[in-house]
């Protein structure tokens, strides 16, 4: 197991080897929290002050808690399969496993079942109150109905609560009230059987720690230490819920950082992180302030941007300090339309992975799930492998479904394999599906093997920390990842929003669509400078997960040769960066392409239609053509301006295009560019076959 230690920072130090007993970690993204608070835990394990079974640690998304699962085995404490350790869990799925083991004990013979969406419920319930059931309507009524019961609220407090937190309601609120009683009266059926949804899960488990001490004795003498990654992100029902795990008890670690709440929307408090040391006024606070993820640049804007948040999270944050090598300034750019934003993301993409950057360090960030489309299909045609992060979607694919049911097959059989057989088994079930040998061509059959690959990945992985690994326990584990909307991970760029980000990192991160109306999004520019104030938070959170590459990028329309209509981001104003010759903030796509503000470029800007007509009609450049071509068409403006005469009639922004990406080696070559005839290659042509030359070299 080794050391723990010598890798750490005296405050991190403190934290790890603090005795048991009440410690809260407050600090800001990248300075280690998540590290310190697992090697915590193997130290504590180390010391013999704890069994590894006996730990609980806890998270909010299945995504973070597969992240920390993961960095637990790779110091040799984590549960793998069904092997014992650490336990690493989302609050839902720790209260789901509670719940399964103590109800019948607790309740008896009434059954329950968890439901997998509220909305047909929610839709009956609203029928009643003849309110709107389009899907839209069903959606945010149970957005509420979540949040109240997140909040500890019940249909009764509901209108009353709802005023008071300002939410933007889809009806009146008596409405959303008689549709949250009706609801919750619905998932009760005549004999007494009962529906739950996620947030049940908690309340059920919490009543049952609290109202039954033989069941909460036994708990408590099963778990003793408790652990709370991304505290800033707790509600009343998962606060709630742990205090009934810990009882008098104060074994608790929780790190967290207030500039990071992105959940207050659904009921996320960042007092109790915040309130820590009033709650438990022996415990220890650390706070960590020096960044080992992101380069200094990148930590520059990280602060930049956190720098200008309001209210109380704000007045809690500290200075992060870069501890990494220097790197490529975070650029910016912004495009016409969505599909030539993506097209140019993808471009950089391909040019990193090209440099030896491996496309699962790559993460393209938005801030909803339906921006995915146009990079998944950028992403396609370039033939470069992704995956789409948050939600349910990998285990929703054909193969993956079909796949699991294989499995669950092979599980049932007789004698099912194991251990070293384990894999050429899976390979074999697989290989009907799609898992050839060699990966395949063509894009829905590349993406088939991506997938069923990565299930063969998983069981490598699982065969690593427990080499007796079965098919029945790795049926197990695929249903309960399924369940937890845990997907394993797999080779290729990421694609994710912003919320299911958080806590992870890549080498390279491209933040789209960061237009007004996105990033902050509208609804929360209608709703209060409260709700911009955590998009705010939501933006620093996805600046913060790169290491080295940041390109923050947006687009003025939503479709190719669309009107203009969209504003970038407020979040951007004094962040871009300013003009190499004047110093003045660059604006619009070509100044921030160049450097070089459009004044100073003595270029004056073409006309808005040609603009468009020109930037839709052709694919973006990738980087180095981009520079070329702007060199050449500097280039041709002081010829312009030497000969008097309009830019155009020196060279087309069309020729110059193709220069840029043909590269001519001499006359020859530059002759076969269109628009270059005899007389245009006599005149110009020995300074464009320069400039050419010049930029290889450079
Ligand atoms: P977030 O707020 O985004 O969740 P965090 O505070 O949890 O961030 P970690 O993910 O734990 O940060 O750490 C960020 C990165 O820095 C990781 O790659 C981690 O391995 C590295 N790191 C943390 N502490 C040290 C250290 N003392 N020395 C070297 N690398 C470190
Ligand atoms: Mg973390």
């Amino acid at each position: 197991m080794g050391d723990h230690l010598d890798d750490l920072d005296p405050e991190q130090l403190a934290a790890v080897t603090a005795p048991r007993g009440p410690v809260c970690v407050l600090a800001g993204a990248g300075t280690g929290k998540t590290r310190t608070i697992t090697r915590r835990i193997a130290h504590l394990v180390d010391q013999g002050q704890v069994n590894p079974d006996q730990v609980l640690a806890v998270t909010f998304t299945a995504r973070a808690a597969g992240e920390m699962r993961s960095r637990l085995r790779a110091l040799g404490i984590g549960s793998a399969g069904s092997s014992a350790g650490v336990q690493a869990q989302t609050f839902h799925a720790a209260a789901l496993r509670q719940l399964r083991y103590f109800w019948p004990r607790a309740v008896g013979n009434t059954r329950w079942e968890l439901m997998d969406s509220k909305l047909p419920l929610v839709g009956r319930a609203a029928r009643r109150a003849r309110l709107d059931t389009s899907t839209e309507s069903l959606r945010d009524l149970a957005s509420e109905i979540e949040w109240a019961k997140a909040s500890l609220i019940g249909p009764s407090g509901y209108a009353q609560a709802a005023a008071r937190a300002g939410r933007d309601l889809p009806a009146p609120a008596d409405d959303v009230a008689k549709v949250f009683a009706g609801y919750e009266a619905a998932k009760i059926s005549e004999d007494g059987d009962r529906l739950f949804d996620f947030d049940d899960l908690l309340i059920f488990t919490t009543q049952i720690l609290l109202d039954d001490a033989g069941i909460a004795d036994e708990f408590r003498s099963r778990y003793r230490c408790f652990v709370v990654d991304e505290y800033q992100d707790v509600t009343p029902v998962q606060q709630g819920l742990l205090k009934a795990w810990l009882g008098d008890r104060d074994d608790l670690t929780v790190v967290g950082d207030a500039n990071q709440t992105i959940y207050t929307f659904a009921g996320a408090r960042a007092e109790y992180l915040l309130n820590f040391s009033r709650e438990y006024p022996d415990a220890q606070v650390v706070r960590l302030v020096r960044d080992y993820r992101s380069t200094p640049e990148v930590v520059d804007l990280a602060n930049r941007v956190i720098g200008a948040a309001r209210g109380r999270a704000a007045g809690t944050r500290l200075e992060l300090v870069g501890q990494r090598p220097s790197g490529p300034r975070p650029r910016f750019a912004e495009y016409p339309d969505e599909p030539a934003e993506a097209a140019a993301a993808v471009a950089e993409i391909a040019a990193l992975i090209a440099d030896g950057v491996p496309a699962s360090e790559i993460a393209v960030l938005y801030r909803v799930n339906a921006q995915s489309q146009v990079y998944e299909q950028a992403l396609t045609e370039a033939q470069i492998p992704y995956q789409v992060r948050g939600g349910d979607a990998f285990f929703a694919r054909t193969e993956i479904r079909q796949a699991l049911r294989e499995v669950s097959a092979a599980a049932r059989a007789d004698d099912p394999p194991s251990g070293p057989d384990l894999v050429e088994s899976l390979r074999a079930l697989l290989f009907p599906l799609g898992l050839t040998p060699d990966e395949p061509s063509g894009a829905e059959a590349r993406s088939r093997w991506a997938s069923l690959t990565a299930l063969i990945e998983l069981a490598e992985e699982l065969l690593g920390h427990n080499p007796e690994l079965g098919m029945r326990e790795l049926a197990t584990e695929l249903v309960s990842r399924s369940q937890a909307g845990h997907p394993p991970t797999m080779r290729g760029v990421t694609l994710s929003s912003l919320h299911a980000a958080k806590g992870l990192e890549w080498d390279a991160v491209f933040l789209v669509g960061l237009t007004d109306g996105a990033v902050p999004i509208s609804h929360a520019i209608d709703a209060s400078p409260d709700a911009v104030e955590e998009e705010r938070r939501l933006f620093y959170v996805g600046v913060t997960r790169a290491r080295e590459h940041l390109r923050l990028s947006w687009a003025l329309s939503r479709n190719e040769g669309g009107r203009r209509g969209r504003r970038k981001s407020r979040f951007l104003n004094g962040l871009l960066p300013t003009c190499e010759r004047c110093s003045s903030t660059l604006i619009g796509a070509r100044a921030l392409r160049t450097g070089i503000c459009d004044s100073c470029s003595g270029d004056r800007r073409p006309a808005t239609g040609t603009t468009t007509r020109r930037s839709t009609t052709t694919m973006p450049l990738a980087p180095a053509d981009a520079e070329l071509f702007d060199a050449l068409r500097e280039w041709r403006s002081a010829e312009a301006n030497r000969q008097e005469k309009p830019a155009y009639t020196v060279f087309a922004d069309k020729t110059l295009r193709e220069i840029a990406t043909d590269r001519p080696a001499d006359l020859g070559q530059l002759q076969r560019v269109s628009g270059i005839g005899p007389a245009k290659l006599e005149r110009y042509g020995d300074a464009v076959v320069a400039i050419v030359a010049k930029a290889a070299d450079g």
